[in-house]
């Protein structure tokens, strides 16, 4: 190519030309004598439609650069020019295409001077890098929801006060979103309104925190409480599912996304942002927004779980001080750690006795209880909770206090323990005195009883002699009430003998399939409404105290009859389960409710709802509870009410030659 024509069509025809063609950058050339500028454009797509254009005014790329960016960028440039030992340029713009579009460059050029250092032109190449931009702004906006996450997950953790959290998430949003409003509303008990707890970008005059909102069940925030899951809207004005709620259209709100805030539960409310522009919020914006109402709903619920717990220790420690029952803090190791007055005082111990020196479970504690002591600290660290149970204290001056104690784990990893206990002293007493009355009375009943039975036998011989049939029935009467009076008696005195630890027992090897026969035999006539049915041989021979537990049977079987005044069948089933013997007593009477149940073995207890309506004590079944255990067997019952009742009891078989279980 000549050089004339290389003067007329410019650098495209030079060798810039050629280097052009190996590279996708612009390159250019600016005299800066003229003015005029020169480019050669290589294979780029972007910068293609250049190829056949000519660039003649330096205006034309001026007038190129975003008006953003064009201040920066000429005034770089120019800076450079004049600078005398610059040799170099180089800036970083966006560039208008032809449609308008804008590209980012990257446009590097260098500065030829004459001898006295003055500029005669530039040579540049301008390489599209929107791309790499795009990247790069895509990096740095997932670093920072990044960073805004990790720093509001650590303020979250250390913020106490939640609504100036919601305050800080909002502020965030802002930064991270660029958005123009957002808010935290919490939907209100009647389900109805919502109350504006933080947020930005609202008319202050009419909306600030705690605002109720009325909940506008079209809105935003109402769709998304409703669906339960993010919403993005990007458009109000033309959203089919919403409608933009006064408050939105008011403050010409177009975008948003709303989330919703869970407490511990159910839901909390919803976290909304918004833009006055429209924009197309992108999985990435709403997946933000979720992990900040995560982070939010996290907190809340936190803040619900510290302020029961500091609800739960106010009420607790309200209990504490005022002294009713004794509290006490102990480690499993036995060490009391603190305690209040009334249990000091229980002990007969000063606040300064107690701090001088550590009081141990073991000092306090009579070696007749610590069985009991170790079942409650086993029941505490497997289950949390040691129920209600009677124990004595030593007390300071030797003497002995009868309490209720429970108690339940505090922390398991310090095996903190706190327990209560009651004192019952007085109720004790009472109790022993009543003991002691009944077991006299009981004596003293029992020897005219005596002399009565003796008479009534004399007096049956004469009536015989006599042969007078009317007064032999009476006499007979006479005999079954005596009788009745008696048992009766004779429980009562096995009740005190049961509370005096004196209750003999006399085992012997029976045989166990004949024992059950004859001591059904024995109850027959009891009712003749009712037939006893007796399944289940089992051919061995038990070490039993045959006397007491056929007390046993005659109670169970007495009550399956007394309180089944509707039903006429009894059944005795007896089997063998494993190492026991299990016996089994089925009626179909009143039944018993699972509350009653709990309760039946217990000294005097009568279901009440049916204590009128059938007699007795309420101390059978303690006393054959005792036989049983003193077999080392057990008693309970299965019921249902109204449905029938079974009474079992359990009796180990591989003990029967062996010493039986001492209670
Ligand atoms: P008593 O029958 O003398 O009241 P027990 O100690 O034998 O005393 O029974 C205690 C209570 O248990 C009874 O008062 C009754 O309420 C209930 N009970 C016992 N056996 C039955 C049964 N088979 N069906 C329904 N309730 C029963």
């Amino acid at each position: 190519m000549s050089q004339s024509s290389s003067d007329k069509r410019g650098i495209e025809c030079d060798s810039y030309k050629k280097i052009a063609k190996l590279t996708s950058d612009l390159l250019w050339e600016w005299d800066l004598k003229t003015h005029t500028m020169k480019k050669s454009v290589g294979s780029s797509e972007v910068f293609s439609s250049f190829r056949k254009k000519d660039i003649p005014q330096v205006d034309w790329w001026e007038n190129r650069i975003h008006p953003d960016d064009r201040k920066r960028i000429v005034k770089d440039i120019r800076r450079a020019i004049q600078s005398k030992h610059k040799m170099k340029w180089h800036g970083v713009y966006r560039f208008l295409l032809d449609d308008n579009s804008e590209v980012w460059v990257s446009d590097t050029a260098c500065i030829i001077r004459n001898s006295q250092g003055k500029a005669q032109k530039l040579i540049g190449a301008m390489r599209d890098i929107t791309q790499r931009i795009k990247t790069e702004e895509m990096l740095r906006s997932r670093l920072s929801r990044q960073l805004s996450i990790s720093e509001l997950s650590r303020k979250a953790l250390s913020e106490n006060d939640i609504y100036q959290l919601f305050q800080l998430s909002v502020d965030q949003l802002r930064e991270v979103l660029q958005i123009d409003a957002a808010k935290v509303l919490e939907l209100m008990p009647d389900n109805k309104c919502m109350m504006l707890r933080a947020g930005f970008g609202w008319n202050k005059k009419t909306i600030t925190h705690n605002t109720i909102i009325e909940k506008d069940s079209h809105s935003q925030a109402a769709y998304a409480l409703k669906s339960k899951k993010p919403v993005i809207v990007d458009d109000l004005r033309t959203e089919k599912r919403v409608t933009g709620p006064n408050m939105l259209t008011q403050h010409k709100i177009i975008s948003g996304m709303s989330v919703i805030l869970c407490r511990n539960e159910g839901t909390y409310g919803v976290l909304s942002v918004h833009t006055k522009t429209k924009r197309i919020f992108t999985r990435e914006d709403i997946d933000y927004l979720q992990s900040i109402a995560n982070i939010i709903s996290l907190a809340i619920q936190r803040n619900e779980t510290e302020g029961e717990l500091r609800k739960a220790q106010s009420q607790f420690k309200a209990l504490h001080d005022a002294n009713i029952i004794g509290v006490m803090y102990e480690r499993m190791n036995g060490s009391i750690v603190n305690a209040n007055d009334a249990f000091l005082n229980m002990l007969g111990y000063t606040r300064k006795e107690f701090e001088k020196r550590t009081i141990r479970w073991e000092d306090i504690t009579p070696a007749e209880y610590e069985r009991a002591d170790l079942r409650a600290f086993e029941e505490v660290s497997q289950t949390g909770i040691a129920y209600p149970y009677e124990k004595e204290y030593f007390k300071k001056d030797g003497g002995r206090v009868s309490a209720i104690v429970g108690a339940v784990m505090l922390n398991r990893e310090t095996e903190e323990v706190l327990a209560f206990a009651l004192d019952i002293t007085a109720r004790k007493e009472l109790e022993r005195k009543k003991d002691e009355f009944m077991s006299i009375a009981s004596h003293e009943l029992r020897t005219p009883l005596t002399s009565i039975k003796g008479y009534t036998q004399i007096l049956e011989r004469i009536i015989q002699q006599m042969g007078d049939q009317r007064l032999h029935t009476y006499l007979k009467k006479t005999n079954t009430y005596v009788e009745r009076l008696n048992s009766l008696i004779v429980e009562l005195l096995d009740v005190s003998k049961i509370q005096a630890g004196k209750l003999v027992m006399n085992y012997e090897a029976v045989d166990f399939d004949a024992f059950i026969e004859e001591s059904i035999e024995s109850i027959r006539h009891f009712s003749s409404r009712h037939s006893i049915v007796y399944h289940g041989r089992i051919n061995e021979v038990l070490r039993i105290d045959r006397n007491r537990l056929e007390q046993v049977l005659t109670n169970l079987i007495t009550n399956a009859i007394k309180y089944s005044p509707n039903g006429n069948k009894v059944e005795v089933q007896v089997k063998k389960e494993g190492n026991s013997v299990v016996v089994s007593i089925t009626d179909e009477g009143i039944g018993i409710s699972k509350k009653d149940q709990k309760n039946l073995f217990n000294r005097f207890y009568r279901v009440e709802s049916s204590s009128n309506s059938f007699s007795g004590l309420g101390i059978g079944l303690y006393i054959s509870r005792e036989i049983i255990n003193r077999h080392g067997g057990k008693i309970w019952a299965t019921s249902k009410k109204g449905e029938g009742s079974t009474f079992s009891f359990s009796l180990p078989l591989q003990e029967a030659f062996l010493q039986p279980h001492i209670s």
